[in-house]
């Protein structure tokens, strides 16, 4: 068997987790499989290098912050080999540039398009385990790129599908897809397994604990997950395509604290308005999630929406800069300390009550709702940043998604 293992910063945070990682990849190997492992950066190490780089320039380039973060993984990998080196098993470390991962040019946030196998095959047919750099590509101009935070998931499905593994475990620091991050609502509950559609939708919306682009692609590619716990034998989630199971309403609930909310203040309300706000943050590349539009009074309107905290001074900058020119607007008011909750379930669909059980449950809390977005499979409100975990909990309690 060819398995593809992944695994996150806290999973490689000191010597002894790494020797930890080691032994379990090498458990594997002495069985006769072929082991790729794919690496994140130690422990918190891409928000130090960050925390680095914005203390020496704020307006760093995105190309130079990409060289500088792909320098966490390099160091992880490298330290991984030595490990195993140590342990008597032969293992080879690899970047991006000596795999050959290659992506879209654009820096911080690149799509993988093709990866070169030759080498990692060569490697693996020589007995050895291969231990490769997750997060980061290299583009046309040469030059390295990373994937977006939490992207080695991405590289380690990319890995899986390119390579046909037979297998592609995530490890983690939790012991796999529960209802609700357990660090924010207590009683959330494992699942054993869910669909590429609910947990794609769960990730889109804040559960990290996938990368939203490794479903997408692990769904295209049939590639079937397991996620599970680094630190024990526990049995873990799989990812795939159906589950057979009784639909639930609601299959989870996700918080995203990496919100900020916009408000363009009198507008004109007249057609074509709307068109030039969002063309305008489209073509920064800034996604913009939930979106309300006040009614026109006198000859002007309001639109509000959210986008992520770390696109919210560009997306600021985008809208004063024509709100001068074309766009005409009064003011602009922003609100950083916000964040979402939103509930995901095909379930939905045929269920007309859902949005209201949500919205009744903030209401018991007191808990004020400042927008809101609907979709046949989600529901998500924006709440004061101070009451989501609040919110999070009583909302999992609502649809009785705990154990
Ligand atoms: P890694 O470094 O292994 O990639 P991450 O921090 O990226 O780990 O992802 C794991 C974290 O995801 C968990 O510690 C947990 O707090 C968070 N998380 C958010 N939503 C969920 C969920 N629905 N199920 C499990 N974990 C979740
Ligand atoms: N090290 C990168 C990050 O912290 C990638 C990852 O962990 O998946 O975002
Ligand atoms: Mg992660």
């Amino acid at each position: 068997m060819l398995i593809v293992k992944k695994f996150g910063g806290t999973s490689v945070a000191n010597k002894e987790r790494i020797f930890n990682v080691a032994k379990r990849c090498i458990e594997d190997y002495k069985k006769g499989h072929q082991v790729v492992v794919v690496l994140s950066a130690m422990g918190k190490q891409t928000d130090v290098l960050l925390d680095m780089a914005k203390d020496i320039n704020p307006k760093a380039s995105k190309r130079e912050l990409d060289m500088l973060l792909t320098t966490g993984e390099q160091t992880s990998v490298a330290l991984m080999a030595m490990a195993m080196d140590a342990l008597g098993v032969p293992a080879v470390s690899l970047n991006a540039f000596q795999v050959a991962m290659h992506t879209t040019s654009v820096y911080g946030n690149s799509r993988l398009k093709r990866i070169d196998t030759e080498r990692i095959h060569a490697e693996l047919e020589n007995r050895k385990i291969v231990v490769i750099t997750g997060f980061q590509g290299i583009n046309k101009f040469d030059d390295y790129t990373t994937l977006g935070r939490g992207g080695s998931d991405t590289t380690a499905v990319a890995l899986a599908a390119a390579l046909h593994a037979d297998a592609c475990e995530i490890y983690t620091d939790v012991d796999g897809v529960y209802t609700a991050d357990p660090r924010v609502v207590k009683n959330a509950r494992k699942l054993s397994a869910i669909t590429y559609d609910e947990m794609l939708d769960l990730a889109t919306l804040g559960a990290g604990v996938l990368h939203n682009r490794s479903v997408e692609m692990a769904k295209k590619y049939g590639v079937q997950l397991v996620v599970r716990s680094s630190l024990n034998n526990s049995e873990g989630t799989v990812v795939k395509e159906e589950v057979k199971m009784e639909k639930m309403l609601v299959s989870g609930v996700a918080v995203d604290k990496n919100v900020a909310r916009i408000a363009v203040i009198g507008l004109q309300d007249q057609p074509g308005v709307a068109f030039k706000l969002f063309n305008h943050l489209a073509n920064h590349n800034i996604n913009v999630d939930v979106i309300l539009q006040s009614v026109g009074r006198d000859g002007t309107k309001d639109i509000t929406f959210s986008v992520t905290a770390d696109d919210c001074d560009e997306a600021v900058e985008i809208v004063k800069r024509h709100g001068e020119g074309s766009l005409k607007c009064q003011s602009i008011d922003v609100e950083k300390n916000v964040a979402k909750v939103s509930i995901v379930g095909a379930g939905m669909m045929t269920n007309p009550g859902v949005a209201a059980k949500m919205f009744e449950a903030l209401y018991d809390e007191n808990i004020n709702i400042k927008l809101i977005a609907t979709s046949e499979i989600r529901v998500t409100v924006i709440v004061d940043l101070k009451d989501v975990e609040r919110a999070a909990n009583a909302v999992h309690e609502k649809f009785q998604l705990g154990e």
